[in-house]
């Protein structure tokens, strides 16, 4: 009989990109429009990926910036790293690279197991509100017009930009919508399978 397998997925990346909502998704398979800071939670999950059963502990987090210093227990013995931007922040994806760093440094380790994720894929390209005055083409006027922030509604992070990210970090790569569960699921199995990259390289169990 196999032991179980046990797996810790930190969900770490700036506040608001969309932490909560993939992992609600995911185990609880809802979505929610509406925002509450996470404080932080541990939802346990047992996921089946290859025919073998893992019993995993999703660890959300309160969101990180470039000045918080990384908690502990969001870097040690925690298996594999869920490292999540919005699509509609560049900031949130230059975070990405931060806390990577951060990790690095507690670990003491050259690489760790990483998914780089880019939340709220189904947010449009280019500024639709002014659709409401019937105006077909966009006529974005930027933030302050708006009383949601444009920045946080209009894509502004190209694919090729975050995939030559995660490649600089040896880290899979994928764009989800927890909204239109798109991909969601398969954050958690790139995860695991990053994570058995590099414990069939030796690294601790
Ligand atoms: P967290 O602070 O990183 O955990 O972010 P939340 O999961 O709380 O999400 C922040 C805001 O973004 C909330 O208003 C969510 O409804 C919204 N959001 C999260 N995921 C998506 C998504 O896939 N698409 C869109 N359009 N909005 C999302």
């Amino acid at each position: 009989v196999d032991i179980l397998k046990k797996r810790k997925i930190a969900v770490l990346g700036s506040r608001s990109v969309g932490k909560s909502s993939l992992i609600l998704q995911y185990t609880e398979n809802h979505f929610v429009d509406s925002y509450y800071p996470t404080i932080e939670a541990t939802i346990p999950k047992t996921i089946t990926y290859r025919g073998v059963e893992y019993e995993c502990e999703i660890i959300d987090t309160a969101g990180q910036d470039e000045f918080s210093i990384l908690n502990s227990k969001h870097a040690i013995g925690i298996h594999g790293f869920v490292l999540v931007y919005s699509v509609a922040s560049r900031n949130s994806l230059e975070m990405v690279k931060i806390v990577y760093d951060k990790i690095i440094d507690f670990c003491g380790r050259a690489s760790v197991p990483c998914v780089v994720v880019g939340a709220k894929l189904d947010l449009p390209n280019r500024c639709v509100y002014r659709c409401v005055l019937h105006i077909p083409i966009c006529l974005c006027l930027g933030s302050d017009f708006y009383a949601v922030p444009h920045s946080s509604h209009v894509r502004q992070v190209a694919t090729a930009d975050a995939e030559s990210l995660a490649k600089e970090l040896n880290a899979a790569w994928i764009e989800t919508s927890a909204k239109l569960n798109t991909n969601v699921s398969k954050v958690f199995e790139l995860c695991l399978a990053e994570i058995e990259k590099s414990t069939g390289k030796g690294q601790p169990e």
